[in-house]
């Protein structure tokens, strides 16, 4: 008979976290993105600055990444669950069929993920030049903001991109967000404080054992301890898999391996109490 796997209270965890955050902060990251195109464009026209609603979401999450590394796009980013839920879809019906899950770019992924770079260079331009309006109707953003609220048919491009990326979701682990996404460029752009960097003990690792990479949506080599090297922070999602995998508890944020859990409700929470505060 086959043995059924546990489900770990992590998991169950993780899972209430990015439901709570899909079901009632859906469109945080493109409120945020809608924050930097205003502030780009009030730059250009050289008006005053405004702080309205897009600019203080952007504020508090790039203080929060700046903080908590990119706990945003980890777990409460709907774009970054949705992609999450279409790969592992994906995997279970390869896993069926008795394959390996799909990893479609991860060799071309090194250097695809200077694509989101130019994307948002493209977007801010498109902005700056008076097509703003017309990026918000068809951006695969808004479309999955309408597939939220069932009204698909409002733009046919804005749908196709839509339907094109969760294609790729499914080829590849975070497809949109590592090679596509403005926000994500801005946020990979971010420094972020010591204690939620992600390292691990190189010295102490199980010869050939590439475990934490393998698991790694970002497909990042994680980084040596001894290093001083932050070179992936930027581009890691502060997922956590990496933690969890590695057989010999190597992988850390500095901070002893029990706390991970604790830290990640707390930080749900702070988010969450914080947005609930402004709005
Ligand atoms: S990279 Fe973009 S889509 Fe992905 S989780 Fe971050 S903000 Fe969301
Ligand atoms: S697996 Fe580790 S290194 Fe990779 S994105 Fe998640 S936390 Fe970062
Ligand atoms: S999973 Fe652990 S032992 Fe294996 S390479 Fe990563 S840090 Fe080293």
């Amino acid at each position: 008979m086959k043995k059924k796997k546990k489900i770990s209270v992590q998991t169950i965890i993780e899972v209430m976290i990015r439901a709570v955050f899909f079901i009632i902060y859906p469109a945080l990251f493109s409120t945020a993105f809608t924050g930097i195109k205003l502030i780009v464009e009030q730059i250009i026209q050289r008006a005053s600055l405004q702080w309205n609603s897009f600019v203080q979401t952007l504020v508090v999450l790039l203080v929060f990444t700046i903080v908590f590394g990119r706990f945003f796009c980890g777990f409460s980013c709907a774009f970054g669950t949705w992609g999450d839920f279409v790969y592992f879809i994906s995997s279970m019906i390869r896993k069926k069929r008795k394959k390996k899950p799909l990893k479609c770019f991860s060799k071309a992924g090194k250097i695809l993920r200077y694509l989101k770079y130019v994307v948002l260079l493209v977007v801010l331009l498109l902005c700056i030049k008076g097509y703003s309006s017309a990026v918000a109707v068809h951006s695969p953003f808004s479309a999955f903001s309408r597939f939220h609220q069932l009204k698909m048919a409002d733009s046919l491009i804005g749908t196709g991109l839509f339907l094109l990326v969760t294609a790729g979701m499914a080829l590849e682990p975070r497809f949109f967000c590592r090679f596509l996404c403005p926000m994500g460029a801005v946020f990979s752009l971010m420094p972020v404080l010591p204690f939620s960097v992600i390292k691990r003990n190189r010295e102490n690792c199980i010869p050939n054992c590439k475990a934490c990479n393998l698991v790694c949506p970002a497909n990042l080599e994680i980084p040596s301890d001894k290093e001083g090297d932050n070179a992936t922070s930027g581009e890691c999602f502060s997922c956590g898999k990496c933690i969890g995998k590695c057989p010999k508890q190597n992988t850390h944020n500095g901070l002893p391996r029990r706390l991970w859990l604790p830290m990640l409700v707390g930080k749900a929470v702070i988010l969450f109490v914080i947005f609930r505060i402004l709005y």
